[in-house]
């Protein structure tokens, strides 16, 4: 058995999809760089896809020392069996210290798998990342009991130490297109008998409404719409900011809308510019989601609702006559 000083090296996998980045690999790539640097350890980006050699060299650009790099056709869809064998094979031949995952779809679908095939623990959804003084393990940070408070997980006695980070937490450092590093190439193949699942159809997502991840401009609408239908103040005000439709949970339970727009803790991460909402309260769960907004804007009638101690500008009054008339002032610039 293995030392836990044999582990070395902080590792992100860079999620990717038709040969592209998603962009929560690129984002991780930041705090990872300064956990390596407190650990004097090498930034290693796991670039797993069909064709994304390009995503490597990006990986060092945003930040990374090294890429590792598994590229073949078997990669093109995200099939867990063969993604999980992947990564699995790389920790360990590699060892590494600690391992970074996107808490996406596929990120929460294939760490806790390595994880549990390494026989080591994953703190999963984690919206921030330190180092422990005292024991020099990776402090997880992430919301618990429903997000009434932040619980830090150590993962003491055994390596690597694992996590998935919810997209849209980090933001991605800047690309330096001067910045060089190895690329290693490995070969791994899953035996087709151990692929126990079979994509047969993919139906995307309303894409073009639904990105909220990487939306600039969101408007989102909670239970003061009232109605379902209301949500076209939502999707005019939207549209003339070129903009993604977000909602509250309620909104979203009461069967408004779908569980696509839903922002909060059990939703999106989001990090836009600009972040208006429209008829919501501003619960803890809703705000864990769009609180890293650089600006919010909050419409609601009650001036004591929760979401204007977030906000940096605060309109309170009926959303109704209020999002109309911001539409067409918008409109007219
Ligand atoms: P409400 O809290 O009912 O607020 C409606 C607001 O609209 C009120 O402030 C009211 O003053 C205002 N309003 C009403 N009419 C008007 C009007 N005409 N003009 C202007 N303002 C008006 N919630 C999320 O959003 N995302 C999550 O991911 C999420 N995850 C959760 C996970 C767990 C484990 C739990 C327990 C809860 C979670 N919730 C989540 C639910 C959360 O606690 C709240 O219940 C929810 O966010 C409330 O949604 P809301 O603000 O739309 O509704």
């Amino acid at each position: 058995m293995s030392n836990l000083e044999d582990y070395k090296n902080v590792w992100v996998f860079i999620e990717t999809e038709e040969g592209k980045a998603k962009n929560v690999g690129y984002e991780l790539l930041t705090p990872a760089r300064n956990l390596a640097d407190q650990k004097k350890e090498k930034l290693v980006a796991i670039v797993i896809g069909y064709k994304v050699e390009d995503v490597a060299k990006q990986s060092i650009a945003h930040g990374a020392d090294e890429a590792i790099v598994v590229d073949g056709e078997e990669y093109n869809i995200f099939s867990t069996d063969a993604y999980a064998n992947a990564l699995t094979t790389l920790i360990e031949k590699y060892k590494p210290s600690t391992v970074l995952l996107g808490a996406t779809n596929n990120g929460r679908d294939v760490g806790p798998r390595v994880s549990c095939r390494l026989g080591t623990g994953l703190t999963a959804d984690c919206t921030g990342l330190g180092i422990d003084e005292e024991s020099g393990n990776v402090a997880w940070t992430r919301p618990a009991f429903g997000g009434n408070l932040m619980a830090t997980i150590l993962c003491p006695n055994t390596r690597p130490q694992m996590g998935t980070v919810r997209p849209g937490v980090f933001k991605r450092t800047p690309p330096d297109a001067s910045r060089t590093g190895k690329i290693t190439h490995e070969e791994i193949h899953t035996a087709a008998d151990a692929i126990r699942t079979k994509i047969l159809k993919r139906v995307k997502e309303v894409a073009e409404e639904v990105n909220l991840e990487e939306a600039e401009y969101i408007v989102s609408g909670g239970r003061g719409l009232g109605k379902p239908e209301n949500f076209c103040y939502i999707r005019d005000l939207a549209s003339v900011l070129k903009g993604t439709v977000g909602s509250s949970r309620a909104a979203v339970d009461a069967g408004w809308i779908a569980h696509a727009h839903q922002v909060g803790q059990t939703g999106k991460t989001v990090a836009p510019k600009i972040y208006i909402a429209c008829g919501i309260s501003g619960a803890i769960q809703h705000l864990a989601g769009m609180s890293d907004s650089d600006i919010i804007i909050a419409i609601n009638k009650d001036p004591d609702a929760p979401i204007f101690n977030v906000a940096d500008y605060g309109v309170v009054g009926n959303l109704f006559d209020i999002v109309p008339l911001l539409t067409e002032e918008i409109k007219k610039h």
